[in-house]
């Protein structure tokens, strides 16, 4: 088993810290083989909305630069790919498929973060506690899975961080993702940020052990994903090891690699 990691933040998105070089240098301390850029998608959007959570378009091109700078000075030590962390827009995804491609992305992941736009500030994180919001969630990641663009779905539990009890619906939803999830061969993230979160709070939110052993039962495959927003949760090896510890326990099939576009 390589030691990847898919899901890496920089500055960029306001709300992680450290250089991308610290990033890069953290990673090599950490013994990644293999890391991807991920931040936050900026998007284009057709109102004036201004996210506070993503990178803008006018800094994607100096998240490149600064990617591709780094991939080349480390590439004796490590393998450096530059993605993005997407949720599924159906408005503006045209756009980003076209972005992606213009861009010449090596991949992008899947964050379902918010409904239909980030502009209707619907947070599944939170509103998920709602039923018909669960319900929302599992459809918006189910079509934005069948797009074909995404490597793989991240944290796919994030509903559970809304407070929600694992109840019949609950279940009944994670049934219908982890199965479209297998009809579209798309792994599922477990997400080491929020393992760290559950570990240092003594609380479970996602990774949510309930849902891991319903993907275990559909024959789901998993992927670490660190989701790195300091360059220490590269460098310190716990919730790695902790990740691969429960997944081994859990006993689902585990990848190291993604799928990268080919342009
Ligand atoms: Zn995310
Ligand atoms: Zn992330």
């Amino acid at each position: 088993m390589r030691k990847t990691n898919y899901h890496t933040h920089t500055y960029r998105c306001m709300h992680a810290g450290g250089s991308d070089e610290e990033y890069v240098l953290a990673a090599i301390k950490g013994g990644y083989e293999e890391i991807g850029f991920s931040d936050h998608s900026p998007w284009r959007y057709d109102s004036d909305f201004v996210a506070h959570m993503r990178m803008s378009l006018s800094q994607f091109d100096d998240y490149y630069s600064s990617i591709m700078t780094l991939k080349e000075k480390y590439k004796d030590q490590i393998s450096i790919k530059i993605g993005l962390e997407c949720e599924y827009f159906p408005k503006y995804m045209k756009w980003l498929k076209q972005f992606v491609k213009e861009k010449q992305l090596d991949y992008i992941i899947f964050g379902n973060h918010y409904r239909e736009s980030d502009e209707l500030r619907i947070y599944y994180g939170n509103a998920c506690i709602d039923d018909d919001e669960l319900r929302n969630y599992v459809d918006d990641a189910i079509e934005g899975m069948k797009t074909g663009l995404y490597a793989y779905l991240c944290h796919p539990d994030l509903f559970m961080r809304s407070g929600r009890k694992f109840d019949d619906t609950t279940r009944e939803q994670c049934y219908r993702l982890c199965e479209a999830a297998k009809k579209y061969q798309i792994p599922l993230e477990y997400n080491g940020a929020g393992l760290e979160f559950n570990m240092l709070h003594r609380v479970e939110e996602y990774p949510y052990h309930e849902f891991w052993k319903i993907a275990k039962e559909v024959g789901n495959t998993a992927i670490i994903g660190i989701d790195a927003h300091t360059p220490r949760a590269l460098a310190n090896p716990t919730y790695y090891e902790q990740a691969l510890h429960n997944l081994e326990t859990i006993g689902i099939s585990l990848t190291d690699s993604i799928r990268f576009f080919e342009h």
